[in-house]
């Protein structure tokens, strides 16, 4: 039964601030891998406006190609806008890729929000495609914003993404863990409620009711907010994972990006059935939604055990590296 203090030497923080710095420089994408992206979406453009001109078909990038959180591996996550009920059913779309020479072209009609997935041989880049989810370019520009208002939002981000990739617990579709844009709402969040705060609440900035919709995004007038807190990235992802390790309660609170703050599961009616017994993270512009409830309890115990094991070898002294190699099954 040791105890183990949770806490780092100055010396240790530093090391690990530099460290960060190191790995954050690696995964940067190059200008090449954007330049492939922008070369993507206007082939995909094309392509569907040949086969169906007149129906005002745009094609929309989110997620990480524009939030400033991707690496040049991550997948390419596009919106089709088009006022056109043609496009309804993603087996149409599918079969437009397939002719057009795409890869594993797969639909995934049933999902909450029905994609067709696929990967282009030429470009090397995998797609995520949806039709008509505007949700997610709204919530995309959110996430941009956030990162946008201090500089240490995006290497702590882009780590942590690292690591949660590393150890497979980056997979809500499949693997039952938890979507990197669930994980990035954890971080902004705890980056709120850091005392001075790091991040602040958008939701709750000039917000008289104006709606599910809004956040603040004039992120000029905001510059140097996160100034009054001076800690380290060492120090921050420290603290993140103490938080998530022994600190956060797992049984009664949920994230609240856009309250920045801790809410109750009874509050929200979220203490029963699946939610009871899951990680809790709400959907900043849909709070009926606990984007955790891809984790069953089997893997937030797993994600639990991942935070104890991150914050020993930090505090044991172990680097970044070695902390993220890969997982292995024994
Ligand atoms: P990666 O680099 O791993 O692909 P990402 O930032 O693209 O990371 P994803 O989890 O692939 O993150 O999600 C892409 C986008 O889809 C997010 O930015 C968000 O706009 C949207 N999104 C993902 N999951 C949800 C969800 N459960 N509810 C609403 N929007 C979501
Ligand atoms: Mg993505």
């Amino acid at each position: 039964n040791s105890f183990i203090p949770y806490f780092l030497e100055p010396q240790q923080e530093d090391n690990i601030s530099i460290d960060m710095i190191k790995l954050y420089q690696e995964l940067l994408p190059k200008k090449e891998s954007h330049d492939r992206r922008i070369k993507f979406v206007k082939l995909m453009d094309r392509l569907m406006n040949t086969e169906w001109p007149d129906h005002d078909i745009k094609a929309h990038v989110f997620g990480s190609s524009v939030n400033d959180l991707g690496t040049s591996s991550s997948d390419v996550d596009l919106c089709i806008t088009t006022p056109w009920n043609g496009l309804r059913n993603v087996k149409t779309l599918a079969k437009l890729f397939r002719k057009s020479g795409m890869q594993h072209v797969v639909c995934v009609p049933r999902a909450k929000v029905p994609i067709v997935r696929l990967f282009d041989p030429e470009l090397q880049l995998s797609c995520d495609i949806n039709v008509n989810n505007t949700l997610a370019l709204q919530n995309t520009k959110m996430i941009k914003a956030y990162v946008a208002l201090d500089p240490r939002v995006r290497p702590l981000i882009m780590i942590i993404k690292h690591w949660t990739k590393q150890r497979l617990l980056n997979d809500a579709a499949n693997g039952g863990t938890l979507s990197s844009y669930t994980w990035t709402c954890m971080i902004i969040n705890f980056l709120q409620q850091r005392q001075p705060p790091v991040l602040p609440v958008l939701h709750h900035i000039e917000n008289e009711n104006k709606g599910e919709d809004y956040f603040f995004d004039n992120v000029e007038k905001l510059k140097g907010f996160g100034a009054a807190n001076q800690e380290s990235l060492g120090g921050l992802l420290f603290a993140f994972f103490r938080r998530f390790a022994v600190e956060f309660d797992y049984h009664t609170q949920v994230v609240s990006v856009r309250q920045g703050r801790y809410l109750l599961k009874t509050e929200k009616g979220w203490d029963t059935g699946r939610n009871k017994m899951s990680l809790c993270v709400e959907e900043p512009f849909n709070v009926s939604r606990n984007l955790g409830n891809s984790a069953d309890i089997a893997s937030v115990q797993g994600l639990r055990c991942e935070f104890q094991r991150f914050l020993e070898m930090l505090i044991a002294g172990e680097d970044l590296e070695t902390i993220c190699a890969p997982y292995r099954a024994m």
